[in-house]
């Protein structure tokens, strides 16, 4: 999976750091960064708490097709 930001919508309230902390880091100023752009499923719970709690719904998956099957 990839996950996509949208900085427009972000406004840095850091519930995705929160949520999943090894994908997402939210400076004190600013919006969200992305450390960890493609992570694996182990991630996917995580990452996928973080898309649904966002107030802003500034964050979606984009599934890759080529690549959703058998990278494990
Ligand atoms: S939870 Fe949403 S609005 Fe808050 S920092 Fe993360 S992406 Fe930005």
């Amino acid at each position: 999976m990839r996950i996509v930001v949208d900085p427009d919508l972000c406004q840095g309230h850091g519930v995705c750091q929160d949520e999943a902390p090894a994908v997402f880091t939210v400076p004190k100023r600013g919006t969200v960064q992305i450390t960890d752009p493609t992570p694996g499923d182990a991630q996917r719970h995580a990452v996928e708490a973080a898309i649904r709690y966002c107030p802003t719904r500034a964050l979606s998956i984009a599934d890759d097709e080529s690549s959703a099957k058998g990278t494990d």
